[in-house]
This record gives C-alpha cells, structure tokens and sequence, in this order.
C-alpha cells in the first residue's frame, strides 16, 4: 500500500502549478474536512449551494475538477452535474460525486449524468487524495493532447487544423452579423536559399523567430495566427476591414525586419523578410470561405512578383 507520506510527498510536487478544485457542499463540516484535506496541495473554491456553484463556474478561470455533494438543498447534485455537462465552456471538467448514499442505483445515475468517479461519506483522506490526484492528472493530460492537437510542434502557434476550425467559424459567424473577415497569408521569402546556407537547424529557429514576430504583431485576442504550412503563415482576422487588414500586414513587415536576421542570399534586401498577401470579404451566399483564401493567394503571388517584401491587397464588395 501506498504510505501517506509517499503519496504526500508526490502530490506536492504537483502543487507548484497548483490544480483549482471547486468543493460543492451545503453543509459546512464537509466543506471543512475537504478543505482541510485538499488545500495543502489544491487551490480550492468552496460553493455551499448548486447555484453558487453554477455561478463560480461563469467565469475563468475554470476548474480543473468538482467534488459535488449528491444531496443539496434546492438544485441536487445530479442537477448541476447536468448543467455543467450541458455547457460547452465547463463540459471537459470531471465531476466527483461525494455522497453518503452509496446505493448502486444512485451511484448508476451519477454515472449516467456525467461524473467521472465516486466518493463516499464518511471520507477516507488516503482514498480521497488518491481519487482526486488521478483525475487531476488525467484531466490534465487530456488538456495537453488537445492543446498538441492544434498546436504547431515546432513554432508553438496554432495549426493548419486549427486554421480551418477557426475560418469555418468566423466564417459563419461574419456570414449572419454581415462583418467583414480578413485573412493575411504570407510567406518568407527566398527561405530555400536561407536553410541551404545556414542549414536546416538554423532555418528551423527563424522559423520560431518569425512566427513569433508574426503572433505579437496581433494584440487582439480574436485574431489567429498560425502556421498555415512549411514557411508559410496566416491570420484570420474578425470585424476586419480591408485597412484594418493592412495594418496588421505591415506591422508584421515591420516585426519580420526587427527581427535583424541576416539573409546573405536574399534578393529582396540584407534580413528575413516576408511576402504578404490580405483578402477582405463580407461573406455572403454567393462566395465561400475558399474564395478568401485564393484572394490571398492572388495577393500574395501580386507581393511575390513586385519585389517580394512588401504586402498585396485584394478586397471585394466593398469590404
Ligand atoms: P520564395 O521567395 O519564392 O517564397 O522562395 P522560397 O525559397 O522561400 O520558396 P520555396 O517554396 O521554393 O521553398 C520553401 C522552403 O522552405 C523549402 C523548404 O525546405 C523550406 N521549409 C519548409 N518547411 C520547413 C521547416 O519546417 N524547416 C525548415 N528549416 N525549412 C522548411
Ligand atoms: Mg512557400
Ligand atoms: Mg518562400
């Protein structure tokens, strides 16, 4: 059996990045001894109703687990369980049941609702720490995969996956509110030449220097940049108009040649630079979400033919 001490000592290496735990009880001496329990190793929040507990749970950050009493004045606790499952925003939290009805038929319905385990009154602090340690973890874990799933290994942005999620939503979203949607692809130029002279290693590290001069050219939260494919990148940008579009080009112009990095090869000048082409459309029946993608395109093959290091603009319907 795992000692005390063993399991202590392995749950406080966790602690430095400390798990948020909501405790979800109506009575305050169960609240206590959880409490007591998980906060030398957990950032717990206490509710002592399903209400307060829905509350707690409208705005970040999250929890990374519920322990959720069954038996709760007003809302129950299969009630919030639900409504937590029912909420995209709070539907990938675990839910522990904690319950003195340790009924198999109530346990089943637990289980039906949503709850990832049970935990059962009176508590036994070894097995509580236990259960809650292996749902964090597991929690965790999954957070990470779905993180890497978007995520681009080398560069750390996003993805083409997540490229197309992100278009295909904003897309629609532009499509019923009548916004405009810009996107910016671009691409470095003449980067052959840099990773035949430098070689791959280095080619590889100005492709995070300029992803990253790339990302903070975009302050806004519902932008997206990312690596649309080799050494090339794309924004999608919200509520953008065609100027708005050209702003953010030239400020990642701007950042690119920031970055000071020597091209001895390049014919568009000393540095890495960039080649940028911005679409602007206000989706509508008649065009597709492909339509803006070749606009870019045509822009940035424009930006590509005129000299290179420069930005292509092409915008139709009056965005
Ligand atoms: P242009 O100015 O016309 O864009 O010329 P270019 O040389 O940049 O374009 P080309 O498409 O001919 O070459 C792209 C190069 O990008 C070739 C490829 O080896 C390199 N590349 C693509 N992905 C990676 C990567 O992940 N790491 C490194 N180091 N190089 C990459
Ligand atoms: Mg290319
Ligand atoms: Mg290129």
């Amino acid at each position: 059996m795992m000692g005390r001490t063993m399991l202590n000592d392995r749950l406080r290496a966790d602690s430095d990045h400390k798990a948020k735990i909501l405790i979800v009880d109506d009575e305050k001496i169960n609240i206590d001894i959880l409490d007591g329990l998980l906060k030398p190793f957990y950032k717990t929040v206490v509710a002592k109703d399903g209400s307060q507990a829905l509350k707690r749970l409208e705005k970040p950050p999250l929890p990374d687990l519920i322990l959720l009493d069954v038996v709760m004045p007003g809302m129950d606790g299969y009630e919030v369980c639900r409504r937590v499952k029912n909420n995209l925003l709070t539907r990938e939290i675990p839910i522990i049941f904690v319950t003195g009805q340790a009924e198999e038929r109530h346990e089943a319905l637990g289980f039906q609702v949503g709850a990832v385990d049970y935990i059962s009154k009176p508590l036994s602090p070894l097995i509580t720490l236990a259960r809650v340690k292996n749902h964090v973890e597991l929690k965790r874990r999954g957070d990470m995969l779905e993180q890497m799933a978007v995520l681009d290994a080398l560069t750390g942005i996003a993805n083409r996956r997540r490229f197309n999620e992100f278009l295909e939503y904003e897309w629609e979203r532009s499509l019923r509110y009548r916004h405009p949607l810009s996107l910016i692809l671009m691409d470095i130029d003449f980067f052959k030449r840099y990773n035949d002279h430098f070689g791959h290693a280095k080619g590889d590290e100005c492709l995070v220097k300029v992803a990253r001069a790339i990302a903070e050219a975009m302050p806004r939260t519902v932008d997206l940049a990312c690596r649309y494919g080799g050494e090339e990148f794309a924004c999608i940008l919200p509520e953008t108009h065609v100027d708005g579009a050209g702003i953010v080009a030239h400020r990642i112009l701007a950042n690119c040649r920031n970055l000071h990095l020597p091209h001895p090869r390049s014919d568009a000048g000393e540095l890495v630079t960039l080649s940028l082409g911005t679409s602007t459309l206000i989706p509508a029946h008649d065009v597709c979400r492909e339509d803006l993608i070749e606009m870019a395109d045509r822009a940035l093959y424009w930006a590509k033919n005129h000299g290179r290091n420069q930005v292509g603009q092409y915008s139709s319907g009056g965005a």
